[in-house]
Parts: C-alpha cells; structure tokens; sequence
C-alpha cells in the first residue's frame, strides 16, 4: 500500500482541500502517514500570499527530499498554480498540480502525469465533493472559491480564478454530513467568501445563504474572513439575532487611511469601517472583532501611516493581525514607486502590534466573569496538559478538568488570565 504525507500551509480554504485530497487517496487505497520516512509521496498543499510563504513551500520540498530521498514530491496550491513554469524549469517536485486539479491528485499519481495546471480563469463552476472528516475540532466548510476583486498588491485572483461559489443545497448537504458526523461547529470558509451567490444567475447574498445555515443540524457556525463593504447593518442586525452564529468578525481591513486604501484599490474609507465596527459593538455585547492590516505599502508616508495608528486606535478592534507589505510579481502595487525599506516595515508592524496587544488585553479582560459556550477539544494543552477550547466569541480557555469532558460542548466561567498568551482560564459550570 502507497503511504502519503500531506503538509498544508496557507488558510483554511487550503485545510479542507487537504483534508478532501487525504480523504480521497484514503479512499483509493492510499494510506496517510505523518512519517517522512514512510512516505512514498509528499504532497504539499501550498500558500503564496506573500514571498516569504513562496521560500516556506521551497524549503518544505527540498527537506522532504533530504529526508526520505525517494520519496515522490507533490506540490499544488496557490504556488503551484502561479509559478508553474519557474517549478517545472527548475524541476522543483516529481509532480506540479494546480489549484483546480488538487481534487484529482489519486488519478494524477496514477497515470504520472508530472504537470496538471489548467488556466485558472477557464473554470466557471465550483468543484464539490463531500467531506467526512475534517481533521479538525471545526469542521470548515468551503462555500466559495475565487475572487473578482483587484487589490493593487494581491496575487490571489491569479492562483484561484473568478468567484465561483458553492451551490446552496451542497453547503447545507455538508454541513448536515458534519453534524451527523459529530461536529458541534462548522467555520464556513473560502477565498472571498462576501462574494457567495453574486456568480448566480438569480443572484444571492451570504445572508441568504445562512438563512439556510440557521435550519441545519449544526449547534453553531462562525464566518471567516470578510470584506467591510459585504457587513451592512442589515446582515448585522440578523446575526444578532442568531442563536447559531458564533459572534466572531474577521475584516480584511488592510489600512486606515484613506489614502492608502484607494492606493489598495480597497472601496471603503476609515470611517466606514469605525461606523461598522461601532455598530457590531453596538449589537453585539462581546464579540470578537479581528483585522488584518498591511503596513509599509508602497507611498505610505509616516503621516498616512500614523493616521493608520491613529484611527486603529481609536477603533473598538479587538486584535490586529498585522503583515509588512510583501512584494508580489506582476501586481500593480509591485511596479509602485517609493517602496518602503524593511526596517522602517518592521517598525510600522511593531508599532501597530503593540496597539494590538493593548486592545486583546482588554478584550480578555472585559470577558473575565463572563459565561461562554465552549467546545473543548480531543487534544490537551500541550505546555499546561489542562483541556483546552474556543469559546463562541474567539477566546482560547484552559480548564482543569478529567478526561470526560474531551469533545464535549459545556458552558464555563471565564476566571483570568493564564501564563500561556492570550488563552484564559475557565471553570465548567455544571448544571
Ligand atoms: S479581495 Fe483583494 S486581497 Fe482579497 S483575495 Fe481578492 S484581490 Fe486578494
């Protein structure tokens, strides 16, 4: 029997494709290893968001080799599908597999055929296949694949194709499949997910869709990454009113100045993006409003990056994700002109990660006392060796509790901070 090992970097949109990849090959007679040595081949479910994530996939591919060095290297995902030429020029992997392939590796390591990657913007229709083990104590759900947009500084339309979405009856089929399966909470996932239903020929909206999300199985579901623009007071006021929905926002903020966001190509300004996250907080008592913000972009003064700091500030965020701008080949943003240096990146991304750590700190602190809805998980902590979980507005817990509440969904109480970062102690409240 043929032993794989799958190694998936990149976001979740990436872990369900792996997760469907492994559950394929299983399935074919295939058997998953976590063992180099034992591997006949390595498949690598690749991300090529920034140039450091493209040296990462590199490294990965020349270590396998050093490893095990007949085993057979796969790589797909995002790298694979926009460096194809520089991969099979520099005979990098045994096999380059595009973003649109990855679902047929079984019958590509069959017939070795070394290159399988069509032109991304040929597909109009979403390719889905059900999945039954996630891998996962959530089980993401791809809802949508692609995306229409055109940030000066990204890359991902180009790996990943149109928006092409997730017919609705497949999306509930699957999150039903986890529910029966045992999963108490499904993350529904994709590369832009705002954009579900606009490729229909009766368009439809995410709300749409999770008006049907609200009739499934499943006990709850928490959104991945979302544009500001596809947030409108309407779609919050529903959320609010779920019982499901996981009160946890992701917004690709990017920037919060004005200047630099129309540089972005990004169509919103700083203060629809405080008026939107006013309103969540507004409607919402505790969520958790994550962000991502890239700092060093290309003409981004010290005055539009301190009004960036400013107003990230003075924004009701409870943590910032933030990146140094990375230069990515053929985007616009790439061929701009007064590039900032690394080391004036590196002290913008400080600057704003210490604005972060002062907000999650109170973040946390606000939950102490609070009762939560936790899942905790198969898997202990493993520097505490105390259960662990995620509570439904994003908090990481720990709690000294036995075994038998392993992959149990309880209510708890909050307590205080742990020594581990940013992960809470919690007590479950018995009932
Ligand atoms: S919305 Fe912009 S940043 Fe996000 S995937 Fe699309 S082009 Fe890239």
């Amino acid at each position: 029997m043929k032993k794989f090992l799958i190694k998936t970097l990149g976001c979740k949109t990436n872990q369900v494709e792996s997760a469907l990849i492994a559950e394929k090959l299983t399935k074919s007679g295939y058997e998953e290893t976590d063992d180099i040595k034992q591997a006949d081949f390595y498949i690598l479910n690749s991300c090529s968001v920034t140039h450091i994530a493209d040296s990462k996939n590199l490294a990965y591919l020349r270590r396998a080799k050093r490893e095990n060095e007949r085993i057979k290297t796969v790589i797909t995902g995002c790298m694979a599908q926009l460096e194809k030429d520089n991969l099979i020029k520099q005979n990098i992997a045994d096999f380059v597999i595009g973003n649109y392939e990855k679902n047929d590796i079984g019958t590509i390591l069959e017939n070795g055929t070394k290159y399988s990657v069509s032109d991304i913007f040929s597909h109009d229709e979403f390719r889905y296949e059900k999945l039954y083990e996630a891998h996962r104590t959530r089980a993401s759900v791809k809802i949508q694949d692609g995306c229409d947009n055109r940030c000066t500084y990204c890359t991902i339309p180009f790996a990943r194709g149109k928006n092409r979405s997730n017919p609705q009856k497949n999306i509930i089929e699957q999150i039903n499949i986890f529910a029966k399966e045992g999963y108490y909470e499904t993350v529904l996932t994709g590369i832009h997910i705002g954009q579900w239903g606009m490729d229909f020929k009766e368009k439809k909206t995410l709300k749409n869709l999770l008006e049907e999300v609200e009739k499934t199985d499943i006990r709850r579901y928490r959104l991945g990454s979302l544009n500001p623009l596809e947030l409108d007071n309407d779609f919050i006021d529903f959320l609010a009113k779920s019982e499901k929905f996981c009160p946890h926002f992701h917004l690709s903020l990017q920037s919060m100045c004005d200047k630099t966001l129309k540089a972005m190509n990004r169509k919103y300004t700083a203060n629809q993006i405080k008026d939107l996250v006013n309103y969540i907080n507004f409607k919402f008592k505790n969520a958790f409003i994550g962000s991502d913000i890239i700092a060093g972009f290309p003409n981004e003064t010290e005055e539009d990056f301190n009004i960036t700091a400013e107003n990230l500030s003075n924004t009701g965020l409870s943590r910032i994700h933030v990146f140094p701008y990375s230069r990515r080949k053929g985007t616009i943003a790439d061929k701009m002109p007064n590039q900032i240096d690394n080391t004036e990146k590196k002290h913008r991304v400080s600057t704003i990660q210490k604005i972060s750590d002062k907000k999650i700190k109170e973040f946390l602190n606000k939950n102490i006392n609070t009762q939560n809805e936790v899942i905790i998980e198969k898997r202990r902590d493993s520097k505490t060796g105390l259960l662990k979980g995620v509570t439904k507005n994003y908090i990481n817990v720990l709690i000294n509790a036995d075994d038998s509440y392993k992959d149990t969904i309880q209510t708890i109480l909050i307590k205080d901070f742990s020594s581990a970062k940013e992960k809470m102690i919690a007590e479950i409240i018995k009932e």
